[in-house]
């Protein structure tokens, strides 16, 4: 889908709202989260507006491997792929999304807690 002009994700995919990004290329873009839950918090973002993963077709299969691999490869250039890492896509009002534009969060730098709050 294309951007949402409503949208905040959208706006830091656009450079209209500023960020703190660590990487980006014609598919993806990753930035710190502005309230980090961890030492090292990065959102990881496609570039097109989607949702959700529960609004993400059949045809968004390789853009959604792509968000994980890049995760992978951001952790190990942040360094922390060694002692570990979680990758987390908060879904809809339960799973505690509140961007409503798809992104994986990429905690690490202290030992998390399981099972999330
Ligand atoms: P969600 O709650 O949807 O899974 O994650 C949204 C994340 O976006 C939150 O961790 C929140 O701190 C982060 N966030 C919200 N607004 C901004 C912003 O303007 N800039 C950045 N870098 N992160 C933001
Ligand atoms: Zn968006």
């Amino acid at each position: 889908m294309t951007a949402d002009p409503d949208c905040l994700f959208c706006k830091i995919v656009s450079g209209a709202i500023p960020s703190n990004r660590v990487y980006e290329d014609g598919d993806v873009i990753a930035f710190r989260d502005i309230n980090p839950g961890a030492p090292t918090h990065i959102l990881v973002v496609p570039r097109a507006h989607i949702v959700s993963i529960a609004e993400a077709t059949e045809a968004d299969a390789p853009l959604i491997a792509k968000l994980l691999l890049t995760a992978s490869q951001i952790a190990a250039s942040e360094h922390v792929d060694q002692r570990g890492y979680r990758l987390v896509i908060n879904t809809g009002k339960d799973g505690g999304q509140s961007v409503f534009h798809l992104h994986v969060h990429l905690l690490a730098g202290r030992a998390l807690a399981w099972p999330p709050g």
